[in-house]
């Protein structure tokens, strides 16, 4: 930003002071960050988005974006002035139709709207912007935009929103969308949602329209462009279905469809044992570049290296387990990611059990066991793993260890009661862990604390794997013969699953 602009901002400050001196309300700046403990500049305060309509154009030659995002919003107090989260260059700003000035200072866009804001006022904000995402690195010195031969992917959790839309980065504050996407003729532009068409423009580019219409978390909101395979489709449930697939797969593409064309068949398996699927669309992208899978809001995303040796629809299983899980039910602040990646891969041993490659039982046993007790993965709690191991395998496989310690502790009819008591109570909103635990203990009628305290919170291996057979138990003390469990047939494609995903740190 330009010593000019800081200028302009000054001004503008002194004015909007000005306007609220005589009324003696307490008008202030609104914080920079949501107060999330494990990252404390992601989000912002003193306003809440209802709607996000993302009105680019995307070259894929020199990776050039430009558009204007208009965000409609509440404000939440008196304002001098706030703070979207966004990278790119900014144009300019308007607040309620009025130019408001800007300064961009490392990832925060500070708006200084002219005579403040006031609590309860209804906010229209429309940032003007282009740049080079791939060339727009964050303090860390990073970027999650990834620039592909044909196009580019807008994927990254848990933050990617700053590379192409300015926003409230926190998933606390969710919105709808409408995305729309202007690129050359010949070229797919994906995202979330319904797909309302495309409109073919005059100066040889088409613009795509996609719409999220239940509240999204702003990392869960994606855009791929690039040359893909579309199939388009009615779920037996009746919802739209979107897939898509890069035409640059190679040989692992047949196995990518095989396994992403099952998802209506996966969603409906998990509804039985979770709750109704909460959106409007369903769906599932794979593409190479992204190196893991995400579970963006009704269309997940990815890595041709998962079907590297065969379908794998542990993945589908996991990524569509988050709709519930991580996406309707979202976590609170990132400490809670237990939420999102312990049940998400808990659903992948419901999902062995029914094909009958391993019950959820010999998947808990084999994962207990593969793990010694002096290894670095017992030190790393899942219900607090620290701001630097929210993605670490612990997460993921002590998670669901947890899940399953639960089910073993209350048994199955409490069990699947609770998680759809969860998914209903929490719908479309934002949860703690402490939460899950006071539904599963008012559900139950059980005091879990012990439970969730040595599975959760506490250091070190637990003494005995949830729910391990007598006989199994016994026959392994016995070893040295016999010292793990036998390997579930699922397990291969759950191991390289997680594998790819724990690689997403
Ligand atoms: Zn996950």
């Amino acid at each position: 930003m330009s010593i000019r602009s800081k200028a302009t901002t000054a001004v503008a400050s002194a004015a909007a002071m000005t306007l609220f001196a005589g009324t003696a309300l307490a008008a202030s700046p609104g914080a920079p960050g949501a107060g999330d403990s494990y990252f404390p500049k992601y989000g912002n305060g003193g306003y809440d988005v209802s709607h996000y309509d993302i009105r680019l154009n995307y070259n894929p030659t020199g990776d050039q974006l430009s558009g204007t995002t208009t965000i409609l919003a509440k404000a939440t107090q008196d304002l001098t002035q706030f703070n979207l989260d966004f990278l790119l260059k900014v144009k300019s700003v308007r607040v309620n139709n009025a130019p408001a000035s800007f300064v961009s200072d490392g990832g925060e866009l500070v708006l200084t709207p002219k005579g403040g804001v006031r609590k309860g006022q209804d906010l229209t904000i429309v940032v003007s912007y282009a740049d080079t995402p791939s060339a727009v690195k964050d303090s860390n010195g990073i970027t999650p935009w990834t620039k592909t031969p044909d196009g580019a992917l807008a994927i990254g959790e848990p933050e990617i929103a700053s590379w192409w839309y300015p926003s409230n980065d926190h998933p606390t504050d969710k919105a709808t969308f409408d995305v729309n996407v202007a690129v050359p003729n010949g070229v797919e532009a994906i995202s979330n949602g319904v797909f309302l068409g495309q409109t073919r423009q005059i100066n040889g580019w088409t613009r795509w329209h996609w719409r999220s219409t239940k509240p999204q978390a702003t990392y869960l909101t994606f855009l791929t462009i690039g040359q893909f395979e579309i199939r388009q489709s009615t779920t037996p449930s009746g919802q739209p279905s979107v897939n898509a697939y890069s035409e640059r797969l190679g040989e692992n593409a047949d196995a990518a469809k095989a396994s992403i064309e099952r998802t209506a068949e996966i969603t409906e398996f998990l509804e039985q044992n979770v709750g109704p699927y909460p959106f409007e669309a369903q769906g599932g992208v794979a593409t190479p570049n992204l190196g893991y899978a995400l579970e963006n809001q009704t269309r997940s995303v990815y890595d041709t290296a998962f079907f590297r040796r065969g379908a794998n629809t542990y993945v589908v299983a996991h990524e569509v387990g988050h709709q519930w899980f991580g996406d309707s039910v979202s976590v609170h602040g990132w400490r809670d990611i237990w939420l999102n990646e312990g049940f998400a891969s808990y659903m992948e041993f419901l999902w062995s059990e029914h094909i009958g490659e391993g019950t959820a039982q010999e998947n808990a046993d084999y994962t207990y066991d593969l793990y010694p007790a002096d290894s670095p993965f017992w030190q790393i709690l899942p219900g607090d793993p620290g701001p630097a191991n929210v993605f670490d395998g612990a997460v993921y496989d002590r998670g669901a260890l947890a899940v399953h310690a639960l089910r073993v502790a209350v048994g199955d009819e409490k069990f699947f009661e609770i998680l759809k008591t969860w998914t209903a109570e929490k719908k479309f909103s934002n949860a703690t862990v402490e939460e899950f635990i006071a539904v599963a203990e008012r559900v139950s009628g059980q005091q879990l604390d012990q439970l969730f305290q040595t599975w959760l919170f506490t250091k070190g291996k637990p003494a005995e794997a949830p729910g391990r057979a007598g006989e199994v138990a016994a026959s392994l003390a016995a070893g040295p013969a016999v010292t793990k469990a036998a390997e579930p047939k699922s397990r291969a494609k759950i191991q390289l699953t997680h594998e790819l995903l724990d690689a997403h740190k």
